[in-house]
């Protein structure tokens, strides 16, 4: 096990709406993890690394969570069971990566995360609606929801069609 444990410090946010106080953990690690974050990343699909000094940064739903060699830091929290929750998945995670680093490329490169005008460079753009949808807009809008895929334009070329897969896979 590479993370024994943690210490939790719950702080105040800056506050930005009236009558809501924002809160945010930092989480003391029992143990230095710089070398499992290369493997974090790659599995979890980080959307920010620097290398010197080691961090990453993940999206899990609406809230950012910053992983440095010994503290996480996770904003926008209600309290402090909710960052424990959070905490207890992650470590969970990092553990299990840890475990599994032999069968994983390690990666310091992020994706970033997808977006509409991503999916429009590979679609026609012709507005036929042979997708059933009024415009090639709408249809990346729906890719980008994991309602529409790369089999459900009719118009795309086996190369496109293949591009768009491999682009989807970031959604
Ligand atoms: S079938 Fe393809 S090209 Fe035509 S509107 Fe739909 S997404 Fe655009």
């Amino acid at each position: 096990m590479l993370l024994t444990g943690y210490s939790m410090e719950i702080n105040k946010a800056a506050a930005c709406k009236p009558g809501y106080q924002p809160l945010y953990c930092i989480a003391h690690l029992n143990e230095d993890i710089r070398e499992v974050l290369p493997y974090l990343n790659a599995e979890m699909k980080g959307i920010g690394f620097t290398e010197n000094p080691p961090s990453m940064m993940l999206q899990v739903d609406d809230r950012q969570i910053a992983i440095q060699p010994n503290q996480i830091t996770i904003n926008d929290i209600r309290d402090g069971e909710e960052a424990d929750r959070i905490l207890k998945w992650l470590q969970q995670k990092i553990n299990e990566i840890w475990e599994r680093r032999a069968e994983i490329t390690p990666t310091t490169k992020t994706a970033s995360p997808l977006k509409v005008v991503d999916i429009m460079r590979i679609l026609p753009k012709t507005n036929c609606g042979d997708c059933g949808e009024p415009t090639c807009t709408v249809f990346a809008s729906l890719a980008l929801q994991g309602k529409r895929d790369e089999q459900d334009c009719p118009q795309l070329d086996e190369e496109s069609r293949k591009n768009l897969a491999e682009c989807l896979k970031r959604r």
